[in-house]
């Protein structure tokens, strides 16, 4: 597939699964036939993935990037066989770097839930189109602890829920439940952390808080999620 769509979920998953190396062979900058210029976003990728990979303890040689024409059999050859040696060298993933068995896919399924969240706090600088000459330094690993270690949760806090639904209908995931006079919750497993829900939650209600550091308290007991509103509270009284 053209290398503008290799995603770096697929990168992460390749070695989550236990692959040694990932290669990706690319056209030539400025060479696309497309306006898209697929191959410039996929270096800004490589070059956050290989931030990404030290971060977690992996050596990020293991993920390289060649661009190479249609006609260059002998670059192919020759990147690829020097890849190979590489990782020969460099020998399998994880116990090589010193992490103990399935450190290597549990350190790495705590990005791969990141990834949308990554994608939206980079977007600008993942879809820059860059000179080889700003490659060096463009991510660093500062910038990828800071991002990872900020990874903000979302939470609806169950006494301003007012079920209005919104939120809900937006998640892209589907990792809001909740139902009419209930309030609403996030399933942590399934939230992308995209912010969509504390953006289109009504100004009135600002049921949804963004916390950083620190993980989103449990929510409210299934059964004990019923909205009464402030009339009925009196009437009841
Ligand atoms: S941040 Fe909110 S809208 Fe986005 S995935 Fe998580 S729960 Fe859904
Ligand atoms: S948008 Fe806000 S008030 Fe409406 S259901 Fe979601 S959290 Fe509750």
């Amino acid at each position: 597939m053209c290398s503008g769509r290799v995603d770096m979920a697929h990168v992460l998953r390749a070695f989550s699964n236990g692959m040694d190396g990932v290669f990706i062979g690319a056209c030539h900058l400025n060479e696309c036939n497309y306006i898209t210029h697929g191959n410039f976003l996929a270096k800004n990728m490589v070059l956050l993935v290989k931030k990404i990979m030290a971060h977690v303890g992996l050596n990020p040689d293991r993920l390289r990037m060649q661009f190479m024409s249609g006609a260059e059999a002998n670059v192919f050859v020759a990147s690829t066989n020097s890849f190979i040696k590489t990782i020969k060298d460099l020998g399998p993933i994880g116990n090589s770097e010193g992490l103990v068995d399935g450190e290597v896919r549990s350190k790495l399924a705590r990005v791969e839930k990141l990834v949308s969240y990554i994608k939206i706090a980079k977007k600008e600088k993942l879809n820059r189109r860059l000179n080889p000459e700003e490659y060096e330094g463009y991510f660093t690993e500062d910038e990828i602890a800071q991002l990872l270690n900020e990874a903000p949760a979302y939470y609806i806090e169950p006494d301003k829920c007012q079920a209005c639904m919104i939120c809900a209908r937006r998640c892209p995931v589907d990792a809001i439940t909740g139902a009419k006079r209930e309030v609403h919750v996030i399933d942590q497993d399934k939230c992308i952390k995209c912010g969509t829900c504390i953006d289109v939650c009504p100004t009135k209600f600002s049921a949804v808080t963004k916390m950083v550091g620190r993980p989103a308290p449990p929510p409210p007991p299934e059964g004990k999620r019923a909205i009464v509103k402030k009339s009925e509270e009196k009437e009841a009284a």
